[in-house]
């Protein structure tokens, strides 16, 4: 199988054109015409070196076998790869501009007790190219569907957990980020982990995206009935390491706050976060629960989610309340996982 072409980084390029004797004043015009326009390369690159790339990399991006659009315009594309497995990639309108909800795993090992991903298991990693190929798909999909729009801006909260996919996701992110190739912002750029504490501890080298934590809980035996991973990798371990990361001065950590009825939403819950999160730069987002088929946890109502959200803000912390988006078709991040139904039921307008 060939490597895909949106793996390689700008100086993987250089170094190819280095190897097959190019000369380099083509180099601009070679990723131009690979993310940009394909017809820079008819006018531009010879014969021989385009056959050259085809030859060797998969220039083609993974098949769009279904999209599904939400009243409120959140778009979910289902993304088949070359061996067959699928995943989700979601649109996400928010002021005037969009983000895209990527994956980085088919599956995920994780587990979470309120997560529709984590019922299917897990099946692999994506690659580099996959991920990357993901924010393509969309985006094509966007430059057609709504031409005014700004480049999407980015978060990991598909399918899978990013920081147990280090590699592949840090190289996605050094392509996603190219200013010579694609060029979203690194401060567009979300990564959310469920604390997985070998990842946050090699971040050191990682390029300096806002991170995310599933927290859900501030207190530890609590967490773990959520988040199994939390019983090897704790809390206060995961906090230490998330205040290792450096902020720039308007730059926060964003504390993910699933909201679930008759669980994490005492007064010792609020107490419990402003303590844990004393000291530390944060936003916490506030996520109301979105149930899925035979979920066991369930969603408050509208005045318990503002009676506790009042509580957190009157304690002087940071909140914001994320409005569910695209419930109606599943596609709220952490809901995906594609459905056998679904699939079968879509087979007759490929
Ligand atoms: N593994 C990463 C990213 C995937 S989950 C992580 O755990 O952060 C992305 C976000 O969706 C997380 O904050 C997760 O807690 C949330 N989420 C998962 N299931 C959900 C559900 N049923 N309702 C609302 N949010 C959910």
């Amino acid at each position: 199988m060939k490597r895909s072409a949106y793996s390689l980084t700008s100086s993987e390029w250089k170094e190819n054109l280095l190897n097959w004797e190019e000369s380099s004043h083509v180099y601009p015009f070679l990723l131009d015409g690979l993310y940009k326009d394909r017809g820079i390369w008819d006018k531009h690159l010879s014969k021989n070196l385009k056959s050259k790339i085809e030859i060797n990399y998969e220039l083609e991006l993974p098949t769009l076998v279904n999209l599904q659009k939400s009243q409120d315009g959140t778009t979910k594309f289902l993304v088949r790869f070359s061996d067959g497995l699928e995943v989700e990639t979601v649109l996400i309108p928010f002021h005037k501009r969009y983000t895209v909800c990527l994956s980085s795993q088919v599956g995920c090992a994780m587990n979470c007790s309120f997560c529709y991903t984590g019922t299917q298991g897990f099946k692999r990693n994506l690659t580099s190219g996959e991920i990357v190929s993901q924010y393509l798909l969309a985006r094509n999909w966007l430059k057609v569907h709504d031409l005014s729009s700004p480049q999407p801006s980015i978060v990991f909260m598909g399918q899978g957990e990013p920081l147990h996919n280090l590699d592949e996701v840090k190289k996605a992110i050094l392509i996603l980020n190219d200013s010579k190739l694609i060029g979203v912002g690194i401060r567009q750029m979300t990564l959310s982990t469920a604390g997985y504490l070998p990842g946050l501890q090699r971040i050191k080298d990682f390029p300096q995206v806002n991170f995310a934590l599933s927290l859900h809980s501030p207190f530890q035996n609590e967490r773990s009935k959520l988040i199994p991973i939390n019983e090897n990798y704790h809390l206060e371990d995961v906090m230490r390491a998330l205040k290792d990361i450096p902020l720039l001065p308007r730059q926060f950590i964003t504390f993910e706050y699933l909201l679930i009825k008759n669980f994490n939403m005492t007064d010792e819950h609020v107490e419990g976060l402003t303590h844990l999160l004393n000291g530390q730069k944060a936003i916490i987002n506030l996520i109301p629960f979105n149930p899925f088929p035979n979920s066991t946890w369930e969603r408050p109502d509208e005045t318990e989610i503002e009676n506790f959200k009042d509580k957190l803000v009157k304690n002087k912390l940071r909140v914001m309340l994320r409005r569910t988006k695209g419930s109606d078709i599943l596609a709220a991040c952490g809901q995906l996982k594609v459905e056998k139904l679904a699939r079968t039921k879509n087979a007759g307008s490929r």
